[in-house]
This record gives C-alpha cells, structure tokens and sequence, in this order.
C-alpha cells in the first residue's frame, strides 16, 4: 500500500461510498473499498481505539474480529490527540489546523461542514448519535439527531448510545455516525487493561447489534479516535495509530460470530 492510511481518508472513503460531493478535503477515499457497492454506511467510533491496544484486545473482539478477516483492518494515523479535534477532522477530512476545532463548544461556531452535512446538503437521510453537547453541533443540519446525556455512568452510556442507535436504524438513514466513549472513560477514571478490556468487549457486543441491524450492502466502519490518552497506559500500545475496520453487510448473511 502507498502511503499511509490516515483518519481524514475516512470521510472523503464514506463519501465516495454515498455518492456526495465533498468539498475540498486534507484526506483521499481508500481504494481497498472501491467495488464494495454499498450504498449506506454506519460509522462507529469507539473512542481512544489505538491499533495496538486493538491488537492486544482483540481475541475479546469477536465481532470486530470477524468484521475485519471478512473486511479490512487498517492500521490509521490519527491525527489529533484528543476527541473533539479527532472527530472533527474523522468527519470533515480536514486536519485540525484547517478545520480549526479543538473543543466541542467551538465545533457549535464552526461553519465547517462535515460528512454529516454533505450528505444532508444531497438529501441523503442520515443520524448522529453521540455525547448531547457534542450531538447538538448537528441540530438542524442533520435528519436525525440523538444526544446521550454525559451523566450516564459507566457501561450505561455506551449501552445508550447503542439503543439511540437502532432506534435511528429504523429511521433508514443512509448514514449513522456513533460515538462509543467506554474505553476512554475508563482510561481517565484510571482503569487498567483488564477494566478496559471489559468495556471494549461489551462496545463490541454493541458493534455486533449495529451490524445486525443494519441494511443489506451496508459498508460498516469502525474507528478510534486517537490513541488512549490519559491513565497508566497512555503511551504503552500506541503512540499515534488507531484501528480502523472496514466491513461490508450481504446476503443476509452476518459474520460468522454476529
Ligand atoms: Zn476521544
């Protein structure tokens, strides 16, 4: 492969795959999906998902597992160190320095648009479910908006944010982009691998529910945002690489552990 993947390839590749025109982006599509023929994509953001914690995870991962030997693991630089600036640039294609963002209150300001906007600009239905302060950044441009209330404590949240998940399933949306903040959450609460491995494998159940529900020829992507960075394993599995999964839902047909 030539060159490395990055997370600003990972807008411009769902666009590609939606058919929506983008503006001018930092990153290009990936042409390891290119053929795939999806025509709706879920894009599941698990938050502080480095590569090589992925790795070391990963026999706890059965659905992300299955997702990437039938799919594609990649290995993707990240390009910000922290989540609102790693989301953006995931969502615009842009490089922080270009789209400017680096907390959530200045994403509400920000006139960039993202992938998000793209495809409601060619009206293409599409949801976000994520945090609330961060899911309000969308309102009004965006079909289908669900916020999940950060006092949520431990598995609770992520365990919302899959339920506001399927609910927008239902909805049809033709794009779902969702926010899965475990792994991180423990991170800062100063767990360590056997408590973030928890969190991982219940994300992963979650991952395995999205992927059921989601439409024939879905392209389903899975992504950290930037590497763990905060508690006693910032540093140890990642210094800057997260996982990035590609999987493409057909024939009715579900990997082989979902
Ligand atoms: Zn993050």
């Amino acid at each position: 492969m030539s060159g490395s993947i990055k997370l600003i390839d990972v807008a411009p590749t769902m666009a590609r795959v939606l058919g929506v025109k983008t503006p001018p982006t930092d990153g290009r599509a990936i042409d390891l999906v290119e053929g795939w023929e999806c025509d709706r994509v879920v894009l599941a953001i698990v938050d502080s998902l480095g590569y090589g914690l992925y790795k070391a995870l990963e026999l706890d991962l059965p659905n992300m597992r299955s997702m990437a030997s039938e799919g594609v693991l990649l290995k993707a630089e990240c390009v910000a160190a922290t989540t609102a600036p790693a989301i953006a640039s995931i969502l615009t294609g842009l490089m922080p320095k270009k789209h400017g963002i680096s907390n959530t209150s200045q994403a509400s300001d920000s006139e960039i648009r993202s992938l998000l906007e793209w495809a409601s600009s060619d009206m293409i239905r599409s949801a976000v479910v994520m945090e609330e302060e961060g899911a309000r950044t969308f309102n009004g441009f965006v079909t289908t908006v669900m916020g999940v209330s950060k006092s949520l404590v431990g598995r609770n949240f992520d365990r919302e944010i899959l339920e506001r998940s399927l609910e927008a399933l239902k909805t049809e949306p033709r794009l779902l982009v969702a926010h899965f903040l475990g792994i991180d959450r423990i991170a800062h609460d100063g767990g360590g691998i056997e408590e973030i491995r928890g969190a991982a494998s219940e994300i992963d159940g979650h991952l395995g529910d999205l992927a059921a529900a989601a439409a024939e020829r879905t392209m389903v992507a899975v992504c950290g945002d930037h590497p763990l960075h905060a508690g006693v394993l910032k540093g140890v599995y990642d210094s800057r690489d997260v996982a990035l999964i590609f999987w493409k839902k057909e024939n009715g047909r579900r990997a082989a552990s979902l």
